[in-house]
């Protein structure tokens, strides 16, 4: 069964970074009738924090992202030196005591002349009792992960044929000096034991999946197939990773994008199809295809949400925001008069709140100087509400014998006296939900 995970590590605010991940993850699952997990990789405990983990939950159901199973990296701790013991057993973990300054020099050298700053396994030739030595100068090392210097090779489902010398790469560290197993090694044991099938994740972490392969298969596991989608950069190509705070779901939210919006940007961009607005997620479910992602730079520009949120916005029933529309303060027996005449001329749904409050409590009236006699002759005409849908047309016909006057010279004046702006719902539609006009008081 096909079997994925979003792994967010609570160390901060989901961002449209992570959410491009999560949503990868959740349409592969879903589209092989799979299950998705929402694992917590929670295994740094300086940095790792409840509520982050409470607030990653709290933004995914918003977005409507539901996981069948949730599962905690620091309650697994056992699984992780289960693991490290098999490795050790099976002579694939080295104790290593540089310190990082030591490490850094290495590094500084080695590059000095020309080579690539992978680590030089000195540790390997430490001998015995020289490992006791460093054990009682420095405390314990840390463990590193013995590579088999092979290359290393998998068919990604976005990179295609993909593959890494495994000599370019430094034995990855898999438990630190405190005892603590890392990510690298944590992810593979999670992966195993929870029979995941596959993993799409961002392109940052093709080395991490090259040495991950090796700790999969020296652990006896299934290496799952693996996806690295393209990094997010901003509208103008560069950097996005200082504007990520901005661009965390919980602002995006605040600015009144709407989910379905964000998803649908989402699920299209950086494929080689064009951006849909999607109805729905079972729509979006059967459209997803991740071999039409490609590997360059996908650009994110934040200003591409709204007039997706506004065409989504227009698209909905008064059913799909019955409540939302009651909270503006609409009575419920003129909400969904008030939904189907507002819901073209908003950008976001705190927009109704401005439609409710013109209906409401009236618009300041705009009223140009060329056309004040003209106003003050037809609202003279204009009966007193409750107003319905023939008003307007009855009403501006009478106006149009008095005065003469048509056209846009009739009706834009009285719009504007009547709602202060020169564009917004058909005026048929809107009177019957004036309850004051001050123009007229
Ligand atoms: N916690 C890791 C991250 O957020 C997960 C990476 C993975 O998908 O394996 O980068």
């Amino acid at each position: 069964m096909t079997t994925t995970r979003f792994a967010p590590s609570p160390t901060g605010h989901i961002h449209v970074g992570n959410l491009r991940t999560a949503l990868m993850n959740f349409l592969v699952a879903r589209k092989g009738n799979g299950k998705f997990i929402l694992r917590i990789d929670d295994t740094d405990p300086e940095r790792s924090r409840n509520e982050f983990a409470d607030a990653i939950k709290e933004d995914l159901e918003w977005l409507g992202l539901h996981w069948d199973r949730e599962e905690r990296q620091s309650r697994r701790l056992d699984r992780y030196s289960e693991a490290a013991a098999r490795l050790r057993d099976a002579g694939r973990l080295y104790e290593a005591f540089e310190t990082p300054v030591e490490l850094d020099l290495k590094r500084k050298k080695q590059r000095n002349i020309g080579r690539p700053p992978v680590y030089d396994r000195a540790a390997l030739a430490v001998s015995a009792s020289e490992r006791e030595r460093l054990r009682s100068e420095r405390g314990n090392g840390v463990w590193r992960f013995k590579l088999d210097h092979e290359r290393i090779e998998w068919v990604d489902g976005i990179l295609g044929g993909t593959s890494i010398d495994a000599s370019s790469v430094s034995d990855p560290v898999l438990i630190r000096r405190d005892g603590q197993v890392l990510y690298t090694l944590a992810s593979v044991a999670d992966d195993i034991d929870m029979h995941v099938t596959h993993v799409v994740r961002g392109s940052d972490h093709v080395t991490n999946t090259a040495t991950q392969i090796q700790i999969a298969r020296a652990l006896g596991g299934k290496v799952p197939e693996f996806a690295h989608h393209s990094l997010l950069v901003g509208p103008d190509g560069g950097n996005l990773s200082k504007r990520l705070g901005a661009l965390s779901i919980r602002k995006l939210r605040e600015q009144g994008v709407e989910p379905m919006a964000l998803l649908s940007l989402m699920a299209r961009l950086g494929s080689s199809d064009g951006i849909e607005l999607f109805g729905n997620m079972e729509d979006m479910i059967k459209a997803f295809d991740i071999s039409r992602f490609g590997v360059s730079a996908t650009r994110f520009a934040s200003r591409d949400l709204l007039p997706l949120t506004a065409r989504h916005l227009q698209k909905l029933d008064y059913a799909a925001v019955k409540d939302r529309v009651a909270r503006a303060g609409v009575p419920n027996e003129l909400g969904e008069r008030f939904w189907m005449v507002s819901r073209d001329n908003i950008t976001t749904m705190d927009d109704i709140g401005m439609w409710w409050g013109l209906c409401s409590e009236g618009a300041e009236p705009v009223i140009d100087d060329e056309d004040r006699e003209f106003v003050a002759e037809a609202l003279k005409l204009l009966p007193d509400g409750p107003y319905d849908s023939a008003t307007w047309a009855n009403w501006t016909k009478e106006v149009k014998r008095a005065t003469g006057r048509k056209g846009r010279g009739l009706f834009m004046p009285l719009r504007k006296a009547l709602t202060g702006m020169s564009q917004g719902p058909e005026m048929s539609d809107l009177m019957p939900l004036l309850q004051v006009i001050r123009a007229k008081s």
